[in-house]
């Protein structure tokens, strides 16, 4: 590579090597065009220090340790992935292995009936759970600059979702780990960047597919062929 020039941009989810024949996955393998394992190798290195951090390679370890406990009949030749674990039952028990007792659940209010079952198995469960909607404090979306026009349900004085408020309110309770329930698109993100506690993702909204977004990408050959039409 010419020094100075701009290594190409690491695109895994375009990869033409079959997954059995990756240098991500196989020390001998081949990485495609902008192959990240291959040209970034001093990337590489600042991550691995940060997991040397000890809170961080407890949490990495177990998050691990979690996903490896979630197949059936491991020991098998050829093995077959077998998977047994719901995602409720795996956030459970990670935060077990973690050792945390007190969870926060930051949820959309138009998940509120699902929120209530999720407070009620976490509970259940041993945990101690902070529930806060996301509507909490009724800060009015004036307060963000936008037009009635704009809004979910005008005239309706309307709140906002308020992610950092949810963010602040589990900080301030001193949760172990968040949980995100159906938050919108960008009220995630603020979530994810104000709050103290790692958190982890029970559910993301979809509002058409009974919030399973996959089922869009799922269709995008058939019915949702419309996605891949390009604009
Ligand atoms: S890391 Fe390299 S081999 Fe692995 S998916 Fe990305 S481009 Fe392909």
């Amino acid at each position: 590579m010419t020094q100075g020039k701009k290594k190409p941009s690491a695109a895994c989810a375009s990869c033409e090597i079959p997954t059995h024949s990756r240098v991500c996955i196989f020390e001998n393998g081949k990485g495609s065009k902008g192959c990240p394992t291959l040209l970034h190798d001093d990337i590489l290195e600042e991550p691995r220090r940060e997991y040397e951090r000890p809170e961080i390679f407890e949490f990495a370890r177990n998050a691990s340790i979690q996903e490896g406990d979630g197949y059936a009949d491991k020991s098998n030749n050829p093995f077959i992935l077998e998977p047994t674990k719901t995602r409720i039952a795996e956030i459970c028990e990670f935060a077990r292995k973690m050792g945390y007792r007190k969870l926060g659940l930051a949820f959309c209010i138009g998940l509120a009936g699902e929120a209530a079952i999720v407070e009620r198995i976490f509970i259940n469960e041993g945990f101690e759970v902070v529930s806060v909607v996301c509507k909490a404090g009724r800060a009015l979306k004036e307060e963000l600059k936008i037009n009635p026009e704009d809004y979910v349900m005008p005239p309706l004085k309307e709140p906002m979702c308020n992610p950092i408020y949810q963010a602040r309110l589990l900080n301030a309770e001193k949760t172990q780990l968040n949980v995100v329930l159906g938050l919108c698109v960008g009220h995630d993100s603020l979530f994810f960047k104000y709050a103290d506690a790692f958190t982890t993702v029970l559910a993301v909204k979809d509002r058409v597919t009974g919030h399973n977004p996959l089922a869009a990408i799922y269709l995008s050959a058939s019915y949702y062929g419309k996605l891949l039409h390009k604009r």
